[in-house]
């Protein structure tokens, strides 16, 4: 058995017979010594004029023994009768926590202001269709979190391998497909996403874990200075030997909570400005270099990134083959986002362009100015939509000579589109700045500036423009003690994976409290 790293082009990747004299060749050995070959890790290059994978590869030879079958990954106890830990958030990082709560020994209870996965799929079919928002049911809020309709792309800048796998190898335990472990852009697809996340719910259950949904958590319960449970407003309360506050970037009301009762919490810098969306056509024909490419090849993502005025713009959440959606999470805010089921065949591809956004862009010093200015914005958007889940929409390069569209292209977003002068709806310098980014981003990608792209808004969900303070070592909230601030919520993660990893550290962390 050896391991070897080569270059295959697409036709050698996905052809059994092709890729096994390739990796011969490379290796220096005949075709027929070769018993079989798996695939450890590939990613995609199209860098170069010619498109390959980059790979890593286990070669077994004839005569080898074939590889044991894995052992069951996690060990999760029975914790029916264990101490109990309350988690507020049912989303990657509430999710993941409440995983490695049964591993270490204690017994989750979520708290989760949303609905089951099988009923709010109903409550965001209606989004769309009727306009009404359920201020606990919708595209962030309910059972999973922003991560359940989400893209459920599972990329990350975190460098800690060994965190990563944890979290793929648990989303392959409950359904996710063992490709996960080696495609280096793994991506799950919001229409695989919901079955993995009941199944997560039947493993928590099943171990002593509890789910309490429709339970908006409204105030802490605080004992000889603690921190050791919750209140909703639905007049429940649940007890644990700590509470981890895994309620992600749009919890409005949990932010108020703590500034209203004189806890820390600090504005956090952010990202906002507009959903792209091209044919997805033309994309594979800038990022494969012309329209010969191999068929064999998936829907082209990108990731672009420029800096004008001494501010970040970049591209963010690229969904191939995807579809644009309404994000908001209360009645009277227009938001938009991206998601692409696994097959990403819709023929579109979106993505955030969006602007960093500093406490200094506003002047309001409080420490929830900047989900003010948040707030403001997507209340202009939804005026701009007549009162409705409508997105603001304009071609981009009407967008780049400041007019309104006369016309709009047909696209992927599941409502309806509506024209309105986006380069006046969004604040001045997240308009210029984007202005001065795109030409950079056509320089990138020649043909990213057409007639043919359209920009919706508003992506202002990009991440939390709050961060709820912990200590570095003890991850508790400096003044409440066994509250652990957790998540995208509370500033320390951005995307599925990291949330996930976030949550299970915290539950390592009150472990660590309790020895
Ligand atoms: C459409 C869309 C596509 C996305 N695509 C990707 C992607 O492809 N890859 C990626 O990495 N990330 C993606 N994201 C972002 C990702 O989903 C989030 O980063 C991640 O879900 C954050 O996890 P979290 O657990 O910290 O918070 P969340 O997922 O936001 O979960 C928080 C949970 O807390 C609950 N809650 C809030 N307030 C209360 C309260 N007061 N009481 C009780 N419960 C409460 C909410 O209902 C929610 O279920 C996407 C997001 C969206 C919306």
């Amino acid at each position: 058995m050896i391991t070897l790293q080569t270059d295959l082009t697409p036709e050698q990747y996905f052809t059994p017979e092709l890729m096994r004299h390739a990796v011969a060749k490379k290796a220096g050995i005949a075709p027929t010594d070769i018993a079989d070959i798996t695939v450890l890790r590939a990613a995609i290059d199209c860098r170069g004029r010619k498109v390959c994978y980059h790979t890593s590869l286990s070669v077994r030879f004839n005569g080898e023994p074939p590889l044991p079958h894995p052992e069951p990954y996690a060990t999760y106890t029975d914790c029916h009768h264990a101490p109990s830990v309350v988690i507020v958030g049912a989303g990657p990082s509430g999710l993941f926590a409440a995983l490695r709560a049964l591993e270490v020994g204690l017994r989750p209870i979520i708290v989760e202001r949303g609905k089951a996965v099988e009923q709010r799929r109903l409550d965001i079919a209606q989004i769309a269709r009727r306009h009404q928002v359920d201020a606990t049911s919708n595209w962030c809020f309910g059972e999973g979190g922003a991560g359940t309709f989400s893209d459920g792309k599972l990329y990350t800048r975190s460098t800690k391998r060994g965190n990563v796998s944890d979290v793929i190898e648990k989303f392959i335990e409950h359904g996710g497909d063992p490709s996960l472990r080696i495609d280096a852009h793994a991506h799950i697809g919001t229409d695989r996403l919901p079955a993995i996340i009941a199944n997560m719910r039947r493993t928590i259950e099943a171990h002593g874990g509890e789910y309490h949904f429709s339970h908006t958590v409204t105030s802490l319960i605080i004992k000889n200075g603690e921190v050791r449970g919750v209140k909703t407003q639905e007049g429940a309360s649940f007890e644990g030997v700590g509470v981890v506050l895994a309620t992600g970037h749009s919890a409005r009301n949990i932010y108020h909570l703590f500034h209203q009762s004189g806890w820390l919490v600090e504005p956090k810098a952010f990202a906002l400005g507009v959903r792209v969306e091209h044919p997805q056509q033309l994309i594979d024909n800038i990022q494969y270099h012309g329209s010969t490419h191999s068929p064999l090849l998936p829907p082209a993502t990108y990731s672009l990134t420029a800096h004008v005025a001494d501010r970040a713009v970049f591209s963010f959440c690229m969904c191939p083959g995807g579809v644009i959606v309404p994000a908001a999470t209360a009645p009277g805010q227009q938001v938009v986002n991206g998601m692409s089921n696994a097959a990403r065949n819709s023929g579109y591809a979106n993505s955030g362009i969006a602007v960093e956004v500093r406490p200094s862009d506003v002047r309001d010093n409080s420490p929830l100015a900047l989900m003010h200015f948040q707030e403001a914005v997507e209340q202009r958007f939804y005026q701009a939509a007549n009162l409705s889940v409508d997105a603001p929409t304009q071609r981009l390069v009407d967008f780049l000579s400041q007019r309104e569209s006369a016309t709009l292209p047909r696209t992927n977003y599941v409502g309806h589109t509506i024209a309105a002068p986006l380069h006046n709806l969004l604040p001045s310098f997240v308009a210029d700045a984007l202005r001065q980014a795109f030409p950079l981003f056509d320089k990138k990608m020649h043909g990213f500036v057409t007639n043919q792209a359209t920009l919706l808004g508003v992506e202002s969900r990009t991440s939390s423009p709050v961060r709820i303070p912990r200590n570095p070592i003890t991850l508790q909230h400096p003044q409440l003690p066994r509250l652990y601030p957790c998540g995208e919520g509370a500033g320390y993660a951005g995307g599925i994976v990291s949330s996930a990893i976030d949550g299970m550290r915290c539950i390592d962390a009150l472990v660590s409290l309790q020895r």
